[in-house]
């Protein structure tokens, strides 16, 4: 009898749960607000550099020209005029940058520009080889630790080429023979990202996408084959960089 009535009970139990899971749902719905209430509790990194006219740039731009319009001393409120190209200081380069007809910066919608942060962290290879070029490995050894690149995902090579900013010789690591030596990406990097594991853009702390050696005999295809596929990149990110999870 008793062991009937526990039977009963437990079946009862049973079906009640079964009606809670029903009813439950699969997760509790989460809103923006849920979203910005996360946010404000983890530490922002701004990965940009402040610009001005003595920011490193390529060979064949000029330079940065400000001038004052206003001043609150005169005039009670404060404009100034800049004049510089499109792709200085941390910029993005839009497909239109090297391909005509593909995307140009206000077409990339902004789903594209909130996305889950890789950070492959090659900071001291490169301290030992300034030409270094991310390798496959590096990938496989980022996935070993944090699983696989997420579609969509942002992927950073961290080379702590930034702490040269803004000295422009420091970046270019000209030798004698005036080759610049730098790190860069690497075309099987490149497509297993943004082919295989479907990634939306990249970004590096360097002037270039393509390593110095490359792009001191105008070399730049890895540029070229970013943007030929419709995706952005963004260049000269700061400092601040960590190597984490998505
Ligand atoms: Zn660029």
């Amino acid at each position: 009898m008793k062991k009937t009535r526990v039977a009963a009970i437990s079946a009862m139990c049973a079906l009640l749960y079964a009606e809670c899971a029903a009813s439950a749902p699969a997760k509790p719905a989460v809103g923006l607000s849920d979203v910005y209430a996360t946010l404000a509790t983890k530490r922002f990194v701004d990965l940009t550099h402040t610009f001005g006219p003595t920011t490193p740039h390529w060979k064949g731009f000029g330079e940065e020209r400000v001038t004052t319009l206003y001043t609150i001393k005169k005039d009670g409120f404060t404009v100034q005029q800049f004049t510089h190209v499109g792709q200085w200081g941390t910029h993005i380069d839009a497909p239109a940058h090297f391909h005509e007809g593909l995307r140009t910066v206000d077409q990339i919608p902004p789903q594209e520009m909130l996305l889950p942060l890789v950070v492959i962290d090659v900071h001291g290879k490169v301290a030992r080889n300034p030409d270094y070029t991310l390798a496959l490995e590096d990938v496989s050894d980022w996935e070993a630790k944090h699983g696989r690149i997420p579609e969509h995902a942002f992927v950073a090579m961290r080379t702590d080429w930034a702490k040269r900013w803004p000295n422009d010789a420091a970046m270019q690591n000209r030798d004698a023979a005036g080759v610049a030596h730098y790190p860069g990406w690497s075309k099987d990097v490149l497509k297993l990202l943004y082919e295989d594991r479907k990634i939306t853009a990249s970004g590096h702390e360097t002037t270039d996408t393509d390593p110095g050696v490359a792009t001191t005999h105008d070399d730049y295809s890895l540029e070229s084959y970013i943007l030929g596929l419709n995706h952005y990149q963004i260049e000269m990110l700061a400092p601040g960089l960590t190597e984490r999870s998505a």
